[in-house]
């Protein structure tokens, strides 16, 4: 990780303060002065402040439940952020695994490991998200295959990746994507000619849901692992 981040994770300082003590010549990393807060550290070197050794606090993963009107984002905008709900110490060094739009509710998950988001979030890892939709118009009889071939979404040329549609009643459906485009599943219905009225996000790969609206839980470690 990054020699301001490790400051960050092994004492109380925040992130501007960390850089500060880092360019100030304070930090030292295998008893070299390190001034540069980009450099790439790792647990097993031995990084010291003004003399005392540090070790970081272990990296952190949770679920949220997010609101309806909330924001997932750290800024102040027409709409309360999700960090506001957010009860643990130092939640500004927790960053959002994938955002969901304002009026999106459901699971949203935070961490502080960049390795572990970026698995979660690049396509290339085919980490499913499931969401329950409900829709303005009864589900049209050929959307689950459209959708299972791939569509393409108004101003893109390259077909959606196959999706899972599971029909729960005439206008609710769950459905299970491996991409993140803008606004997908919306735009996604907008494309065979639906509407979404309300989405809800009940799971990302193995983690399911499982806590009330505006609460967070921390992650068991099976959960972490994301192969139980
Ligand atoms: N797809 C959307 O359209 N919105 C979300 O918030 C998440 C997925």
């Amino acid at each position: 990780m990054r020699l301001d981040k490790f400051i960050c994770r092994s004492t109380a300082l925040d992130r501007t303060q960390a850089r500060a003590t880092i360019t100030a010549g304070q930090v030292y990393v295998n008893n070299i002065v390190i001034t540069d807060i980009a450099k790439q550290v790792h647990e097993n070197n031995q990084i010291t402040l003004e003399g005392q050794p540090l070790v970081a606090r272990p990296a952190r993963y949770l679920m949220f439940n997010k609101p309806a009107g909330t924001l997932c984002s750290h800024k102040d905008g027409a709409y309360p952020s999700i960090f506001n709900w957010l009860t643990m110490d130092e939640s500004a060094e927790l960053h959002l695994v994938g955002r969901l739009d304002a009026d999106t509710t459901g699971l949203v998950l935070l961490t502080d490991d960049g390795h572990w988001s970026y698995q979660l979030t690049h396509p290339n890892y085919g980490c499913s998200k499931t969401y329950r939709v409900q829709l303005r118009d009864p589900l049209a009889a050929n959307t689950a295959q459209v959708f299972s071939q791939g569509l393409t979404l108004q101003g893109e040329t390259k077909l959606t990746l196959p999706a899972q549609l599971q029909q729960v009643g005439a206008k609710e459906v769950r459905l299970t994507i491996t991409e993140g485009r803008f606004h997908q599943v919306k735009r996604m219905f907008a494309a065979v000619g639906n509407k979404v009225v309300s989405l809800h996000r009940e799971q990302i790969g193995k983690i399911c849901l499982d806590v009330p609206v505006g609460k967070w839980r921390y992650l068991t470690q099976d959960e972490i692992n994301n192969d139980s």
